[in-house]
């Protein structure tokens, strides 16, 4: 679990900046008829600053269910464009399902990840992945990473089901493909190797060699 929330930041004047200088530059490609309509169409939701669609309940892998998180546990952005995503962090809730998605529903808590992956595979979303979410408890690393809880408890080998272990890969897989994250135990971490935290999860129980191998299977799938 996340406990120290990300904090506030500059982002804003940041994308304003930056959107001056991207505005600029598009003119000047359109200008020269190097752009197709259709380029220039797919480029403009990669402006920063150009608010990209937020359908409400929509998720970022698909067939998660959508659970809302408290807008207090993450803060709004625009990754990977203000961001570069190049972690994928792995918990363990502690708990139960409910109760995981009850404190990351709760603004007291502070925390929150954008995944939770149950005992049966079913996998909640509850912050979009362009959104920074409060779970690493160290802000450059909620800035980078996307987080991943597995309902449990580090103590106890049973948590972590053969369901769990592959649909977590599937998603992990996903996350990497659309960042371009290597597939290895630099990029894909538990929560204990986060600099700063006191927190142990995923456990001695987590399998990581079994876990890369899923990971890069579905990769290949
Ligand atoms: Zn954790």
């Amino acid at each position: 679990m996340g406990d120290v929330r990300g904090g506030a930041g500059s982002d804003r004047d940041r994308r304003i900046g930056r959107r001056a200088l991207l505005v600029g530059g598009l003119a000047t490609a359109a200008g020269s008829a190097v752009l197709a309509r259709g380029e220039l169409a797919r480029l403009w939701w990669r402006l920063p600053g150009v608010e990209r669609p937020r359908v409400a309940g929509a998720v970022d892998f698909r067939g998660a269910r959508w659970v809302a998180a408290s807008p207090a546990n993450y803060r709004r952005a625009d990754r990977p464009d203000d961001y570069r995503v190049d972690r994928v962090v792995v918990h363990v809730t502690q708990g139960g399902y409910a109760s995981a998605v009850k404190v990351f529903q709760d603004p007291a808590h502070g925390a929150a990840a954008h995944y939770v992956v149950d005992a049966g595979g079913a996998v909640t979303q509850l912050v979009r992945e362009l959104d920074v979410a409060f779970h690493a408890g160290n802000r450059s690393f909620n800035e980078r990473s996307v987080g991943i809880e597995h309902v449990g408890f580090v103590e106890r080998a049973s948590s972590f089901t053969p369901a769990m272990y592959a649909s977590s890969a599937r998603l992990t897989a996903t996350v990497c493909a659309r960042y371009g994250i290597p597939v290895d135990r630099e990029h894909i971490i538990g929560h204990v190797e986060v600099p700063g935290t006191d927190h142990t999860d995923p456990g001695p129980h987590w399998d990581w060699d079994r876990y890369l191998e899923l990971v890069r299977r579905a990769a290949r799938a």
